[in-house]
C-alpha cells in the first residue's frame, strides 16, 4: 500500500507491458500485466484514490493483489510472504512457499515431498514457481 515511491512505471511499451523501475536500487524491470488480472489493472479508480500504493496493486473482491505476479521485480519476489499456498485435495492448508523458495509446513508428507523438489531447484534455476507448482500438482496437492 505504500510502495508507490519505490516501484514506478516509467512508460507503457506494449498493450499490457510496462517498463518500470525499482527506485531504491535503480533497477529497471519489464512488467506484463498477468492475463487473469488485466481487467483489474484497467480499472484506474482505486489507484487514483491511493497514490501511495504501488501502481500495479489493485483490489480484487475483498483482497488487494499484485497484477504483475509473474513479472514483478526481483525484490518483490524475494520479500513476498507467500508465493505458493499448498492445500490438500480437500482444501486443507498444508503450507506455503516464500519468495526465497523456502517451504513452511508442519505436514510430514509435504515436507518429505519437498525434499524431492529442492534438488531440482538448485540443479535447474529459473521458472522455479512454475516448476514447484507443477510437481506439487502431480503429487496431488492444490496450489494457489
Ligand atoms: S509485489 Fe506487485 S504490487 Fe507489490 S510492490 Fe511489488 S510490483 Fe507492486
Amino acid at each position: 500500500m505504500y510502495m508507490g515511491d519505490y516501484i514506478v512505471i516509467e512508460r507503457q511499451v506494449g498493450p499490457y507491458e510496462y517498463r518500470g523501475c525499482s527506485v531504491s536500487t535503480g533497477t529497471p524491470f519489464l512488467a506484463e500485466i498477468d492475463r487473469d488480472k488485466r481487467h483489474l489493472f484497467a480499472d484506474q479508480s482505486w489507484i487514483r484514490k491511493h497514490p501511495s500504493a504501488c501502481p500495479f496493486l489493485r483490489p480484487s473482491g475483498n483482497r488487494i493483489v499484485c497484477t504483475i505476479h509473474e513479472t514483478s521485480p526481483v525484490q518483490c519476489k524475494a520479500y513476498r510472504c507467500a508465493i505458493i499456498r499448498i492445500r490438500s485435495h480437500d482444501g486443507k492448508e498444508l503450507g506455503y512457499v516464500t519468495g526465497t523458495l523456502s517451504l513452511h509446513s508442519d505436514d510430514p508428507t509435504l515436507m518429505e515431498d519437498w525434499r524431492c523438489i529442492e534438488p531440482l531447484l538448485s540443479a535447474f534455476p529459473g521458472n522455479a514457481e512454475e516448476r514447484i507448482t507443477s510437481v506439487l500438482i502431480k503429487k496431488g496437492y492444490s496450489c494457489t
